[in-house]
Formats: C-alpha cells, sequence, structure tokens
C-alpha cells in the first residue's frame, strides 16, 4: 500500500478552473472519503490519481514519486466505477482476471489470485457464470474483485453504489469496509452521500466548488465544522 497526496493541485478546461489548488494528505491504509455536492470536482480529482486527466499545475504523490507525467498502467492503482461495465461474453472468473492476462500472467496464477478474491467477496460459487446471470450486486461485487486481484497499492473508487437500491447499498458499505480491514489498502472514495461518508470514511474530505472545505474524521466534522457549508452538509442528509 501507499500514500497518496495532493499538493496545490489545479485543473482547468479549457479556461474555466474547476479545482483550485486543492491539497490532501493520504496515509498509508488509510479509508479516506471524498464527499461533496455533485459537480464539485471530485471525479476530476480521482481521475486525475488514476492518471485519467491531465493536471494543470500542482503535484500528485503516490508514494515517494510524483505520478503527474506518469501513465496510468505505471501507477499501480484500480478503480471501480459508478458504471463498472463486465464483459458480458465471459465467466464471472474471466471477468476477475481478465487485468492479469493481459499482463502475460499465466493461467495458473491467474486462478490463484482470483480464488482469495472471490472467498473475500463471496463469488466463489459464482466465478463460472455469465454476468447477465448475477444480480446486481453480485456484479458490482465481481467488479470489486476485478480490482482486487490487480493487488494495486490503491484503490479508487467513484460512486461506486450510486446504482444500487437502497438496501443493497447499506449491506455493501458494511461489505467495503470488512473487505478494507482485511486487505488494508490505501482507499480513495468519492461519493456525494452524506452518510456514506460518515460510516465508511477513517476520515473525510469535504469538497465545495473546486476546494476542500474542511478534513478530518467523520465525527470531528459532525462536532465541530469550520464553516457554515460543513456544517450544512454533513448535518443534513440529503
Ligand atoms: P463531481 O464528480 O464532484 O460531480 P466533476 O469532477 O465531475 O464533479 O466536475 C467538476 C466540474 O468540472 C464540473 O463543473 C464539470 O462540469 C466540469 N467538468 C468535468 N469534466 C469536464 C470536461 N471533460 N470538460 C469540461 N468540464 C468538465
Ligand atoms: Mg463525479
Amino acid at each position: 500500500m501507499a500514500s497518496v497526496t495532493f499538493k496545490d493541485v489545479r485543473k482547468a478546461f479549457g479556461t474555466v478552473e474547476v479545482l483550485h489548488g486543492v491539497s490532501i494528505a493520504i496515509e498509508e491504509g488509510e479509508f479516506v472519503v471524498l464527499v461533496g455536492p455533485s459537480g464539485c470536482g471530485k471525479s476530476t480529482l480521482l481521475r486525475m490519481l488514476a492518471g485519467l486527466e491531465h493536471v494543470t499545475a500542482g503535484e500528485i504523490w503516490i508514494g515517494d514519486r510524483v505520478v503527474n507525467a506518469l501513465p496510468p498502467k505505471e501507477r499501480d492503482i484500480a478503480m471501480v466505477f459508478q458504471n463498472y461495465a463486465l464483459y458480458p461474453h465471459i465467466t464471472v472468473a474471466e471477468n476477475m482476471g481478465f487485468s492479469l492476462k493481459l499482463k502475460g500472467v499465466g493461467k495458473a496464477e491467474i486462478a490463484e489470485r482470483v480464488r482469495p478474491a472471490a472467498e473475500i467477496l463471496g463469488l466463489s460459487h459464482l466465478l463460472d457464470r455469465y454476468p447477465r446471470q448475477l444480480s446486481g450486486g453480485q456484479r458490482q461485487r465481481v467488479a470489486m474483485g476485478r480490482a482486487i486481484v490487480r493487488e494495486p497499492q490503491v484503490f479508487l473508487f467513484d460512486e461506486p453504489l450510486s446504482n444500487l437500491d437502497a438496501k443493497l447499498r447499506v449491506s455493501m458499505r458494511s461489505e467495503m469496509k470488512n473487505l478494507h480491514q482485511r486487505l488494508k489498502t490505501t482507499t480513495v472514495y468519492v461519493t456525494h452521500d452524506q452518510i456514506e461518508a460518515m460510516t465508511m470514511a477513517d476520515k473525510i474530505v469535504v469538497m465545495h466548488d473546486g476546494a476542500v472545505a474542511q478534513v478530518g474524521a467523520p465525527l470531528e466534522l459532525y462536532d465541530r465544522p469550520d464553516n457554515l457549508f460543513v456544517a450544512g452538509f454533513i448535518g443534513s442528509p440529503a
């Protein structure tokens, strides 16, 4: 696992600046939730960390490396999106091992890495099924399994539960926390859902209009908000 640091990171699309100097320090093994209203810049920040978006100014560090110029493949991270499309024509096991296969990892080793990941996620009995034969929650778990088998230094999640129904969302929250307790992989988790942030995070970063409004443990933010925005946002569920 690795630490992640944003140092005065800015992002402009054309002439419009959408992130105005964001600094965040994430420790090894921490589960950090970036939360804020739609459009505040959460996904853009995550995409820059993943290498999917150019950094306009500032530095992003993973461990002891500045990664600004590093291609996504060399960053040792795995990302799970809200729209976690699985390949429909291959099995669960093949979906989970696909990135390893692309990397040239042998069949036996792929199977050895898929097996424990499937076990952690409760997918062991579904490995030979096809995505269409799975429920929404099972599919989301396969998407997480794909990330886990890569054994990355850092997990990135961008609203991974927002397409699931409310009941499933609640159970997936605790499953993801359990998963983190087992793997201890540094995790950056983006959501616009305050309850998700409060229940899952070691540390919450509240964002507002392209800037960090406050950073702290869930109860710290709840008890001692620095400003009216945080007080209103954390205090009142959407
Ligand atoms: P969030 O994930 O918090 O909802 P985003 O990071 O998606 O916010 O977007 C932040 C801001 O950047 C928004 O105003 C959005 O319209 C703008 N934005 C995001 N991606 C692009 C893009 N490719 N081109 C232009 N503007 C963009
Ligand atoms: Mg987003």
